[in-house]
């Protein structure tokens, strides 16, 4: 590594979905530091904690796989192999599976870190070739309730506005989000702008008082999953107050008459107690909006992550739609996405039931335009199965052999139980990982080592729909590659033509010129423009020359098949598990500031462990008194389906009946105590399959 040329690149931050620019310095002898990029309109150089030591990183490579490892059976230790040799068998191994059980026995699941490039190559090669719809992502776990929720309220899975709408904003309603924490830079936007403009008002709804309820004006601290009930009030509220833009309502969106039935239906009295909130902060919510001249939404996975996560979407993009806040500047319902490119996956279509450019699996002429594209095989109408799914199949028997991208189910799927023994049962595992921790590990017939951020180019697309490029810098240890490289491998060991791309930007400009003539238009990028402008916002089709679209409808004209917004009149039960008295808690799960994720990276990192360094239970002092629990006691954490032990953080800042365990933690040395998704429940959101991370029946008890 000595004797390098020293060097400084641009690229984007490989953690959030906030999208962060950085400007990464390699020294001479290959090492790299970083600094945020002053000229990055996303973070106007700077950066969270995470960002800030991103380096540390890429510099250790004490944990790097570094060459492929196979095993010839289950009782075999896994052995050094030559790419050629693990991807001849791989290859060998999945022909036999598609030949005997179909194509359905083989499935994909990565990750929302993978770059669009991937994406779109694992995409392209499970569907367009093996022919099965058997791809789906941790994204499922993530932002598919949102997704759903933007299509059936806008006709398209579409954030309208953008990150420069919060210095234009006087009033934000942050829901089922935590941006102090998760994502911090926005948040520090949010920040600034409430201190230069002290009048502007942040309502914030959540069971936990967060650091992001530092700022807040009024915060509305509701039971568990009573957040359609909550955006309900305040829908009748804004009715009833005169707040509703009528020419909105009446000309550019349709359903506002059966909301309003839907509505009314409870008393403001009654809606105050199922949320347990004083009605007065409820009232005053609705005054801020109803005042409001520029009124943004901002949620995430307190909403996304719920049983019924889509229409706690739907009820909360409606108070945008009743108000006319969308498609205006300083306006818009704005998803914050979780991962760094969430939204660049479904781009290409890597979910189970998309395709590329958001074309829609069940629609014969979609299949047909992208079939005729590709040039493989017939494209199956049938949606592959779900992030959860995919384990139970495993567990069934129905699917034989799973490949792993780039994400640890053992940690983040829930009841992950289920996985592990779906993993166990499985003929065939290959994990493509560049870090030798995850569980997974274990379960691996092959081990593919993987490139990571700075070993390899392509493009991410952040939460705003900003479109950036990500720069090579350092060379991969060993013999890890870029994993667009490794599928582009096996699928030409199959057999496939079409993976025959020069680099990664081919990939990319097939991709792009697939877009064309959708609402997602990418037509008129390619590397060079990106890295000319630096980042640009979809969409972006032939001709454009700027940087992309900053907002969307601007013309009040959405893409639904009658041009207007659909307010969506959604039921406000919820369909968690009841507590009882033998699991009378409400136990919800979440992020912490320095860490990501399964920590895989973050992990590794020393200054990151000193905010937290290990895991806890948030339980309110009414509630640790009742179960004999004091500050710092292990507790014991259980439900129907698993158990887990961490210490008591006693705290007033969470609602009584609600405790709150982060999601990061797997096991330690041999004990896997510390995994909150033990005890997590499998119910799903009916139509996103987005699990209910947010609310499961618990008891707690003192070690
Ligand atoms: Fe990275 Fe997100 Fe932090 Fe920005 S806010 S530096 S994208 S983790």
């Amino acid at each position: 590594m000595n004797n390098q040329h020293p060097v400084s690149v641009t690229t984007t931050c490989s953690y959030c979905g906030v999208g962060c620019g950085i400007v990464v310095n390699k020294d001479k002898k290959g090492n790299i530091t970083v600094e945020g990029d002053k000229n990055h309109p996303v973070n106007k150089g700077m950066l969270c904690s995470k960002g800030m030591n991103l380096h540390y990183t890429v510099n250790d490579r004490s944990d790097r796989l570094l060459y492929p490892q196979m095993r010839y059976n289950k009782n075999m230790p896994l052995q050094r192999v030559s790419w050629d040799d693990a991807l001849d068998r791989t290859a060998a191994v999945f022909k036999t599976f598609i030949d005997k059980y179909g194509p359905d026995s083989v499935a994909f699941y990565v990750s929302g870190q993978c770059l669009t490039e991937e994406y779109y190559v694992i995409n392209k090669l499970i569907k367009g070739f093996i022919g099965s719809n058997n791809i789906d992502t941790n994204s499922r776990l993530c932002m598919s309730s949102a997704v759903a929720g933007y299509k059936m309220a806008l006709g398209e899975d579409s954030v309208p506005g953008c990150y420069d709408d919060i210095e234009l904003a006087d009033c934000f309603f942050i829901t089922g989000a935590n941006p102090a924490w998760c994502h911090p830079i926005l948040w520090r936007r949010i920040e600034a702008h409430k201190a230069a403009n002290p009048h502007i008002k942040i309502i914030v709804a959540d069971p936990r008082k967060t650091d992001t309820c530092s700022l807040a004006d009024v915060h509305l601290q509701l039971n568990p999953g009573t957040d359609i009930t909550l955006n309900h009030a305040i829908g009748r509220l804004l009715i009833e107050n005169g707040d509703v833009d009528l020419d909105f309502v009446k000309n550019h969106a349709e359903g506002f008459e059966q909301y309003k039935k839907i509505i009314f239906q409870r008393t403001l009295d009654e809606a105050a107690g199922i949320c347990g909130i004083d009605k007065a902060l409820i009232i005053l919510a609705a005054q801020h909006i109803g005042n409001a001249k520029g009124f943004m939404s901002l949620w995430t996975m307190g909403l996304n992550q719920s049983a019924v996560g889509v229409n706690k979407n739907l009820s909360l993009i409606n108070l945008n739609l009743i108000t006319g806040h969308i498609g205006k500047p300083g306006s818009g319902p704005f998803s914050l996405t979780g991962q760094p490119n969430a939204m660049g996956g479904r781009e290409v279509g890597g979910l189970s039931n998309l395709l590329p450019a958001h074309r829609v699996l069940t629609n014969p002429k979609h299949r047909e335009e992208v079939e005729k594209f590709w040039g493989g095989t017939q494209i199956s109408p049938k949606p592959g199965l779900t992030a959860t799914e995919m384990f139970d199949a495993l567990n069934e028997g129905k699917l034989k052999a799973i490949w792993i991208i780039c994400t640890n189910p053992l940690i983040s799927l829930p009841n992950v139980r289920v996985a592990e023994e779906g993993l166990k049962k499985a003929k065939f595992v290959v994990v493509q990982e560049m870090s030798n921790k995850p569980e997974t590990l274990k379960y691996a017939d092959v081990i593919l080592p993987a490139a990571t951020w700075t070993e390899k180019e392509g493009t991410m697309t952040n939460s705003e729909r900003r479109i950036a490029y990500l720069n090579k810098v350092v060379d991969a240890p060993g013999e890890a590659l870029p994993d667009a490289e490794i599928i582009c491998r096996f699928a030409k060991k199959m057999g496939y033509h079409g993976f025959d791309f020069e680099n990664a930007s081919a990939i990319y400009d097939e991709h792009a010129q697939l877009t064309e003539g959708t609402n997602i238009d990418i037509s008129g990028l390619n590397y060079s423009t990106i890295k000319n402008r630096r980042s640009v916002q979809w969409p972006y089709p032939k001709g454009e020359t700027g940087h992309g679209t900053v907002r969307l409808f601007t013309d009040k004209t959405f893409y639904t098949p009658s041009a207007r917004a659909i307010i969506h009149p959604v039921p406000d039960e919820n369909t968690s598990e009841k507590p009882n008295g033998d699991f009378p808690f409400i136990l919800t799960t979440g992020r912490i500031r320095d860490q990501w994720h399964t920590m895989s990276k973050t992990g590794k990192v020393n200054k990151l462990k000193q905010h937290i360094q290990q895991s806890f239970l948030e339980i309110h002092p009414d509630d640790a008194r009742r179960m004999h629990i004091k500050d710092g006691d292990i507790t014991v954490v259980s439900s129907r389906r698993g158990e887990v032990q961490v210490k008591a953080q006693v705290s007033n800042t969470i609602k009584p009946g609600v405790v709150f365990i982060p999601m990061h933690w797997g096991k330690i040395l041999n004990n896997d105590l510390n995994r909150a998704n033990n005890v997590t429940s499998t119910i799903v959101d009916p139509i996103s399959k987005e699990p209910d991370f947010k609310f499961c029946a618990v008891q707690v008890t003192p070690y």
